[in-house]
């Protein structure tokens, strides 16, 4: 899940690129970052320091960073806490570590190196690759066989990148379970090995994705060379690629977070998809669909399992991927298997999906990056045209995937697109009326969202926006479900949202919004014009809150200005609270570990 850079260059000014690339990778973990470089005076350097990028630099600003290689990384800590001593590069020797993953083995590995005499100082996994890579530099073996035979010690998922202070012209690379980006600058003066495009917009025009298993070894003589080994040591070439990540995608553009300037970019992204959809399901040789996915992916199969099923007549699973994964699933050749990504590198999702492979089944992908390893292995890619998505919480790249999986199981003509586009554009013109409700949902104790039908996915994926960037306990109910237990929870300290839009579940769920008010519980009921009209009386109760999102032609439309209204509602409320919603607590975009 972290970030990682790496440069070898023919001159000497690597800290720009260094910390500019970190800048970019911030979302990918950002608990903690260093830098490691071997210097002019031909020394390895390290600096680390927890919390941002900026911290980074300022802990820096002594040095004259001048030199041909160095190292960056931006953790997302699975191994020990957030220390500066846990904090990557990891060095022993001269050599100098930087990990993307798990190293599975650590433990057993650790014991060996501690009975040899090394010794340890952070809590990490990360720390014994570089003991080990420096224990057989020590037995007399050069950097790079050192770095091929710890390699084949370690167990896990990862992306790693080695510098040596005895071999300064050499930078190395591995990729196994986790991206690796490689690419020279148009100059041909640096060559860089980085954990995806992103970190690479602004320094190569063309990118070369690894596979997996791959090295990657690069050397400064005169020039700069590369070579791209395979999980047998034999030479290979892999292809290159215009590297399509632009400034434009990794900056905010005049929007003050990367989140909100993706949530308004929820309308483009809805023209955009439908423009370019030309997928067709097999209808006539699938018997049931499976879609198995994680996270917010997977609340975006959930509500596709309503549409799906009453348009196709077609029975819908859908299955969280990390337990799907460790099943012994039942699957048929009639059953077609759907994997939702927005990164295409989920860890958990890539697993299922080799297992579905592995019983000589076809697998669909619906992913964002075409170029994921999850797209590459894939039998079918459905791309879906969010673009880059940065914020950690997916706004755009869900609505992109809800779209996606409408448009599978319905007639493009049928849908009313520039109306479902343009009652999107209404709803982000009403964030006024989203940030007065933030700011009485802000000081609740927990928050249900609950909803009926397709609003329930609606409800879940609300719940979920609203935890990852408030904080706030909530939870994403059936309304129907609340009186089996959850109730309990509810006094005058628990707010519920409730989705409810003019549609044959109103009724009910307004029902189940009034057995909340019965026992103090506030409401916010998002819901549509078509509703303004009816009398109800608990629209007057002083508890209670409307939002009035625009009524769709097609009931089944409805969901889009719905998800576009929880997404304002949690941003809304994160931002009030003061914190940071690109980079919410303990979170990273790219699940990559497992
Ligand atoms: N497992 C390593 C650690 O905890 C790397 C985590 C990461 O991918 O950032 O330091």
């Amino acid at each position: 899940m972290c970030g990682i850079i790496s440069v070898l260059s023919l001159k000497t000014k690597i800290a720009n690129c260094l910390f500019s690339s970190l800048e970019r990778l911030e979302y990918r973990g950002y608990d903690s970052a260093g830098i490691a470089y071997i210097g002019i005076d031909a020394k390895l350097h390290r600096v680390r320091s927890i919390g941002t990028i900026d911290n980074l630099k300022r802990a820096a600003r002594e040095l004259s960073i001048e030199g041909y290689i160095g190292v960056g990384h931006t953790r997302w800590a699975t191994h020990g806490k957030v220390t500066e001593v846990n904090a990557h590069p990891h060095i022993c020797k001269g050599v100098a570590i930087v990990h993307n993953g798990i190293v599975e083995n650590y433990q057993e590995l650790k014991k060996e190196l501690l009975k040899s005499g090394y010794t340890f100082e952070s809590e990490t996994d990360t720390e014994v690759i570089a003991k080990l890579v420096a224990s057989y530099i020590d037995n007399g073996i050069d950097f790079q066989s050192a770095f091929k035979h710890a390699i084949s010690e370690i167990s896990g998922t990862f992306a790693i990148v080695a510098i040596y202070e005895g071999a300064p012209h050499l930078l190395l690379g591995v990729k196994k379970g986790s991206p690796m980006a490689i690419g020279f600058s148009k100059d041909n003066q640096n060559f860089y090995i980085a954990s995806d495009a992103v970190a690479l917009s602004t320094l190569v025009e063309n990118v070369t994705y690894l596979e997996e298993g791959d090295f990657v070894i690069a050397e400064k003589r005169d020039t700069l060379t590369y070579k791209v080994l395979d999980n047998l040591w034999s030479e290979t070439s892999r292809k290159s690629v215009p590297n399509r990540v632009s400034l434009h995608d990794v900056e905010k553009n005049g929007y003050e977070t990367f989140m909100l300037k993706e949530i308004f970019e929820e309308p483009k992204v809805i023209r955009l998809t439908f423009d370019k959809f030309e997928y067709n399901l097999n209808t006539s040789k699938h018997k049931s669909i499976s879609i198995i996915a994680c996270g917010t992916s997977y609340y975006a199969g959930l509500l596709a399992k309503y549409w799906v099923e009453e348009a196709l007549k077609i029975r819908v699973d859908v299955e969280i991927a990390s337990e799907f994964r460790y099943r012994d699933p039942l699957l048929s050749a009639d059953t077609a298997c759907i994997f939702i990504s927005q990164s295409g590198e989920t860890i958990d999702t890539l697993s299922a999906l080799r297992l579905v492979k592995s019983r000589g089944y076809k697998v669909i992908a619906l992913v964002n990056v075409e170029s994921s390893s999850i797209a590459r292995e894939a039998d079918f890619v459905i791309k879906t045209e969010a673009g880059i998505e940065i914020g950690v919480a997916s706004t755009k790249a869900f609505v992109a995937q809800i779209l996606s999986m409408l448009m599978l199981c319905t007639d493009r003509n049928s849908l009313a697109i520039t109306e479902i586009e343009t009652s999107v554009r209404t709803v982000l013109n009403m964030e006024k009326k989203f940030i007065d409700a933030a700011r009485k949902i802000m000081s609740s104790n927990s928050l249900f969202y609950i909803g009926r039908g397709p609003s329930y996915p609606v409800a879940l994926e609300g719940a979920l926006k609203m935890k990852e960037l408030s904080y706030i306990p909530a939870e994403g109910y059936p309304a129907g479900e609340i009186k089996h237990g959850p109730i309990a929870i509810v006094d005058e300290d628990v707010y519920t949202v409730v989705i409810a839009p003019l549609d044959k579940y109103f009724e009910k769920t307004i029902s189940n919004a009034q057995e909340i008010l019965a026992r103090n519980g506030k409401i916010l009921l998002l819901t549509t014009e078509g509703a303004k009209n009816l009398s109800y009386d608990f629209r007057e109760n002083e508890n209670v809150d409307c939002i009035f999102l625009p009524q769709l032609s097609n009931p089944v439309h409805q969901p889009f200005c719905l998800v576009t209204a929880i997404h304002l509602l949690a941003y809304h409320t994160s931002k009030l609270m003061g914190y940071d919603v690109d980079k919410p607590r303990n979170l990273a975009k790219s699940v990559t570990v497992e």
